[in-house]
């Protein structure tokens, strides 16, 4: 499971695949940054 990150709002979505949009913000998926996780 990855991260994502919003750039616009800070809000985080723990999805598989990249979400389409930010659910917080409506922000579009290029604003969503994949973020690491803990353990590699
Ligand atoms: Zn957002």
């Amino acid at each position: 499971m990855a991260v994502w990150k919003c750039q616009e709002c800070g809000n985080a979505v723990e999805a598989r695949c990249k979400p389409g949009k930010c659910k917080a913000c409506g922000a579009s998926k290029d604003k969503l940054v994949k973020e690491a996780p803990a353990q590699k």
